[in-house]
Formats: structure tokens, C-alpha cells, sequence
């Protein structure tokens, strides 16, 4: 029966990943892979991640079954956490998923539960494991504009023509911040005119959030999804502890729905719980019971709060000396949407002959679309880097 299976397209961040490791050259830089690294290349457990993983080994008892959503506790405080006071918990429905991937995948199965019609309308460009999973769920995606490619900023204009197409039983999927993969995202004057053109045509909103505290600060990168979760009549956010946590490999995600009117909560928890039963039964739980003792301590919490703030700041930082080596070696600011950008990721806007260029002849590896890791840089490689670009004629 399985021979007639076809082979199915790689994955290109990971081949990405294989090619590096196998890369014998010393000086190799790799921008690949969406993991934080230090400036010693190493992806550290967090302080009151390990602090509350210590204190969780001595006071857990059972590894017994939580509840399908997981523990309601973890909904309740990552749902602050994203949500801060701009909608009251009545209206949220909330269950914990494996990850962010898994998050976005309940949140397709809800979609499609709720209207087999239903059309995605996502950037382009967008994660490209948004595309695969709608693929695979066989729901119909629109791309919308969103990148543009001469100002390497947010083709706003474009963006707002291309989603306005969407109607009611249509979902636009938007970035919560430090969008994957170019970097560029909007403020909040574009958030409030998406927002209103959602209320006009009824399409309902769904925003990925997996960076919260990578781009402006925890709480200004949950401005715009607050905003769309305040304003809209229902909307799914899905949310990653992944990166703001470092938990990558303990799977701690979180789907939420949320509605003006508490009365449909009850339905749409019990469809979230539904649907974990269906695809997984419960969610995995390490990860989500560190993120609930990390946020429900205070003390754990303010040293975790200055963790991801010195991760963000770090990130900055190279930006702003990547950026100002490409204005020294360029002679112009061509460069300089680098340091605008936000989050981990930058769409630098070579060519796939460019990118190739950069990996065979300086050892960097960036994703085939010019996406660049900038934690996966540090002081020395910067201007390495920078040579690169300009010697690739980007
Ligand atoms: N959404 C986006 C846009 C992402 O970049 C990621 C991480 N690569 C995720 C969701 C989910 O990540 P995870 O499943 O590891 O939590």
C-alpha cells in the first residue's frame, strides 16, 4: 500500500542545517536555523527556566494526564501574558499545544471545523511551515502582498488592497510581531487600519505570535495583537513559548480563541479541547508548567523578563553594527532597513545566486530566500558578513 506514497519536498531550513554541520571550513557562520544563540553560538536554557525546572523536580508528584487543554493555569498566564488586561478572561478561550507549530495547526483544524470554505489569506512572503501545513489540510491560501521588495519595508498600500478581498468565513493570517521572514512589521497606525478593514469585511483575523519580546519589548510586541483581539468580534491567536522561553524542544505552545461576546467561550473551549483530543489527546506539559511557575513567580519572572530584554537588546545591537558596516563599506544607507527591522529575522532582499555565493565562498549560511538569522551573529562575524554582502553585489 505505501509504495504508492510520493516523496515529499524537504525541508529547506533543515537541509540547511545538515549542510552547515557537514561544512569543514572553521570561520562557517550559521544564520540558517530560527534558534537564539549567544555570542558564543550556544542556545542557553534560561536562568528561571532551569530555576523553576529545579524547584518543579522537587515539588511535582505526578505525571498523571492534565486536562485536554493542558492546565488551565498555563492558559491563564500565557494568555496575560499576550493579552495583558485588553480583553477579560471570560471571552478567551485557551489550550495548550505542542509549540507554536502546533498552535497554528489546531488553529487551521478549528478554521476549516468551522467552514470548509474557509480561505487563508497569508503574507508573501510568510514561514514557509504555514504554507506546508495549509497544503497539507488541503485549505485554499491567498497569498497578500506584504514585502516590499525595493524599500525591504512593508508594502502597506498593497497589503491592505490584498486583504480587503478576504469576506466573511475568510481568515487573514497576520504576524504578531518580528515577522518570519523579513523582519519588517507594522506599527500601530497600520494595526488600527487592518483592524478596521476587518470589521468591514467580516474576514476574521488569526496572528502567529512567536517572538513576544524579540522585537520592541514584551509588551510592545503585543500591542497589535491586543488591538485586533480588543476590537474584532472573534479572532484565533497562537502563540509560541519557543523562543521568549527557550523551551524550543519541550513543545509549549497555545491556541487561543477569543470572542466579544463570553457567551460563545464555552464552544469554542470545548472545540479547542476537541481538537487536542483528536489530533494529540493532551498536550505535552514540561514546558507549559515552567512557563506558568516562571510567570506566576515574581522573582522568577523579573529575572526572565531581564533574560529575553538582554536577548532583544542584543539583537538590536548587531543590527545597528551590521547596518552601519554596510553604510561604511557600501557608502550609502542602502543597508539601513537592517536596523529597522525587528525580531530575529532579516530579509536582506539577494538573490538565491547571491545567497549561494555567501555560502560557498565565506561559509554563511542563510535560508535560500535571503532570510538572516541576526542572533547568529556576534561582534566578530558582523563584519564578515558585511564584506560578504558586498562582494556577493547585493
Ligand atoms: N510561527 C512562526 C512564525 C515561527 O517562526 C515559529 C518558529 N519557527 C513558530 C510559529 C512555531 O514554533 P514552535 O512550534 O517551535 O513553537
Amino acid at each position: 500500500m505505501f509504495e504508492s506514497l510520493t516523496e515529499q519536498p524537504p525541508d529547506k531550513i533543515l537541509m540547511l542545517m545538515q549542510a552547515y554541520k557537514e561544512d569543514p571550513r572553521e570561520q562557517k557562520i550559521d544564520l540558517g536555523v530560527g534558534v537564539y544563540k549567544d555570542a558564543e553560538g550556544r542556545t542557553p536554557i534560561m536562568r528561571a527556566v532551569k530555576a523553576a525546572e529545579k524547584q518543579l523536580w522537587e515539588v511535582e508528584e505526578t505525571k498523571a494526564y492534565t486536562g485536554l487543554a493542558g492546565d488551565p493555569a498555563f492558559g491563564e498566564a500565557l494568555s496575560r501574558l499576550v493579552l495583558g488586561d485588553a480583553v477579560p478572561a471570560g471571552h478567551v478561550a485557551a489550550a495548550a499545544t505542542p509549540g507554536g507549530t502546533g498552535a497554528c495547526r489546531q488553529g487551521f483544524d478549528m478554521i476549516r471545523m468551522a467552514n470548509p470554505d474557509a480561505k487563508v489569506y497569508v503574507s508573501d512572503p510568510t514561514w514557509p511551515n504555514h504554507l506546508s501545513i495549509l497544503k497539507h489540510m488541503g485549505i485554499p491560501v491567498v497569498p497578500y502582498r506584504y514585502f516590499d521588495d525595493e524599500t525591504r519595508g512593508v508594502d502597506f498600500d498593497g497589503m491592505m488592497v490584498d486583504i480587503g478581498r478576504a469576506g466573511a468565513g475568510d481568515v487573514v493570517l497576520l504576524h504578531g510581531c518580528c515577522h518570519n521572514p523579513t523582519g519588517a512589521n507594522l506599527n500601530l497606525t497600520q494595526w488600527q487600519a487592518v483592524v478596521d478593514l476587518l470589521l468591514k469585511t467580516g474576514a476574521v483575523p488569526m496572528i502567529d505570535i512567536a517572538y513576544q519580546g524579540f522585537g520592541d519589548g514584551l509588551e510592545a510586541d503585543a500591542e497589535g495583537v491586543r488591538l485586533v483581539a480588543s476590537s474584532v468580534p472573534e479572532c484565533l491567536i497562537a502563540a509560541s513559548c519557543s523562543k521568549n522561553f527557550g523551551i524550543y524542544r519541550e513543545r509549549t505552545g497555545l491556541l487561543m480563541a477569543v470572542a466579544s461576546d463570553p457567551s460563545r467561550q464555552k464552544l469554542h473551549q470545548q472545540t479547542l479541547n476537541y481538537l487536542n483530543r483528536q489530533n494529540f489527546s493532551f498536550p505535552p506539559d514540561h514546558g507549559a508548567r515552567l512557563v506558568t511557575m516562571v510567570l506566576n513567580d515574581d522573582a522568577l519572572r523579573a529575572d526572565w523578563q531581564a533574560e529575553v530584554e538582554a536577548m532583544r537588546t542584543g539583537m538590536l545591537k548587531l543590527r545597528e553594527q551590521l547596518a552601519q558596516e554596510l553604510r561604511r563599506l557600501s557608502g550609502s544607507d542602502r543597508f539601513g532597513f537592517i536596523a529597522q527591522h525587528r525580531g530575529m529575522f532579516s530579509r536582506l532582499g539577494a538573490t538565491p545566486e547571491q545567497v549561494e555565493t555567501m555560502r560557498e565562498q565565506h561559509g554563511i549560511y542563510m535560508v535560500g530566500d535571503s532570510r538572516l538569522n541576526i542572533a547568529g551573529l556576534n561582534a566578530k562575524s558582523v563584519p564578515v558578513l558585511a564584506q560578504a554582502i558586498i562582494d556577493a553585489g547585493v
